[in-house]
């Protein structure tokens, strides 16, 4: 059975990869020099900077999608952070570094949580967080939002409390992040390299223009050598963008949108490989230091260290502003380069779908098919991904995919 992929993100290649294990012809279109989308490295200046990530798993190898690269021969090593996270904490001054654990947050903030979860269950109370954001103590609230500016480039307003609670169950479940070995580019390399092995094809600048379709089912795709045939089609470019190619506009997407900043430091500034949580910043959210678990991903002697904001406004100088006065509190005393300052927004964003808004993998069309961060399966970034492919494989492909 022969399988057209449209687009080489991490969604792509997973479900390329998995799919050429089990015998199916996949070619992929990637209309890039490069596959692996917004989860591959940039080299610059010997520094591993990337095209989207911050070089981390949102629940490290144990997560779901640890458990599909395992199970699709990945050679890939991921190091599980230690701690998972740290809070910045107390006044300019002091900056007191807090362990993210439960025994953080004091008891009052930590009964609320469940007094809402009973309300969740026995009202279907089910509001957006800044409602209940006003409940909690000053360290929890601060905590909330910067998790939020941090994993998902969102305010509390912007997401309700049932998607917060299944964040909160898979931390519990899988445990927190990690870095693979190589960064993001070892992930989408060994993703490739299953994938050719298996006699699939990446056709890089190569961009699907077009999608043919007949009583909702999809009968060719056109790429600038004409129009190809394929048995199935699987898009890794949102259900949006799916949708202008069929010439249907089917879906209209929230993408979330953020600012990442890659600095060279001559020291450790985290000094650990979890993430370190800047609770008093007016934008940065939280900073991981990846050369601590993988010191390859700078030149000898230097450190990389990544910075988080969301996109509060869409003055995208104005909010860099912002996030480089929060840059010089934060490193003062530290000799810092900023390496790079990439934003991400219009079609190019941190979450093509914002987290909880996502529509699933299933299109209007009997035989396509949507993978990525417009269908995420209940969990977040490349780990809400690897869900949502593993259902997509459990119910269309009829494949057994044990997430734990
Ligand atoms: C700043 C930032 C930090 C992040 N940090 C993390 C993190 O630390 N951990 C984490 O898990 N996630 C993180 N994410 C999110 C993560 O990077 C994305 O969720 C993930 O990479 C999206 O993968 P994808 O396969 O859905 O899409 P993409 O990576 O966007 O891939 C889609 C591909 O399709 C191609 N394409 C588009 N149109 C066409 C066409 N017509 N024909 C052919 N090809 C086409 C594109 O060029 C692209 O290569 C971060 C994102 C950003 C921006």
């Amino acid at each position: 059975m022969k399988v057209a992929i449209i687009g080489s993100g991490l969604g792509g290649l997973l479900t390329a990869a998995i799919l050429s294990e089990k015998g199916y012809k996949v070619d992929i279109f990637e209309k890039l020099r490069f596959y692996g989308g917004r989860f591959t490295n940039l080299e610059y200046k010997g520094f591993q900077i990337s095209t989207g990530a911050l070089h981390m798993i949102p629940h490290g190898k144990r997560g779901p999608l640890g458990i599909l690269l395992r199970k699709v021969g990945s050679k890939v090593e991921i190091i599980d952070s230690e701690p998972e996270g740290e809070a910045l904490y107390g006044n300019e001054k002091t900056n007191e570094r807090i362990t993210v654990r439960s025994s953080v947050f004091p008891l009052g903030s930590k009964l609320k949580f469940f007094k809402w979860l009973l309300k969740f269950k026995v009202l279907r109370a089910n509001p957006y967080m800044d409602r209940y954001e006003k409940e909690l103590d000053n360290f929890s609230a601060k905590f909330l939002k910067s998790f939020l500016g941090w994993s998902l480039s969102i305010q509390p307003a912007e997401i309700k409390y049932s998607k917060l609670l299944a964040i909160y169950r898979n931390v519990v479940k899988y445990g927190g992040p990690g870095i693979p070995i190589g960064g993001c580019k070892a992930v989408v390399d060994s993703l490739a390299e299953i994938i050719k092995s298996n006699d699939g094809e990446i056709h890089l600048r190569n961009p699907v223009l077009r999608l043919y379709s007949e009583n909702k089912k999809v009968t060719g795709l056109e790429n600038k050598n004409g129009k190809i045939e394929y048995d199935l089609y699987i898009s890794n470019i949102g259900h949006q963008a799916t949708g202008k190619l069929l010439g249907e506009e089917y879906a209209e997407e929230v993408e979330s949108r953020g600012i990442k900043y890659s600095i060279s430091l001559e020291k450790p500034f985290v000094g650990h490989t979890g993430v370190l949580f800047t609770l008093n910043c007016k934008r940065i959210s939280g900073m991981n230091e990846v050369t601590n678990a993988d010191p390859n991903l700078a030149p000898s002697g230097k450190h990389l260290l990544m910075a988080h904001q969301p996109m509060i406004t869409s003055n995208v100088e104005e909010e860099i502003r912002i996030g480089l006065e929060d840059l010089k509190i934060l490193l003062k005393g530290f000799e810092y380069e900023i390496l790079a300052i990439q934003s991400y927004f219009d079609g190019w964003p941190v979450n093509r779908v914002r987290s909880g808004l996502d529509m699933g993998y299933r299109t209007p069309y009997s035989n396509l098919f949507v993978v990525g961060d417009a269908a995420k399966g209940d969990d977040i970034e490349v780990d809400g991904i690897a869900l949502g492919i593993a259902e997509l494989l459990k119910r269309e492909f009829g494949e057994k995919i044990d997430i734990g």
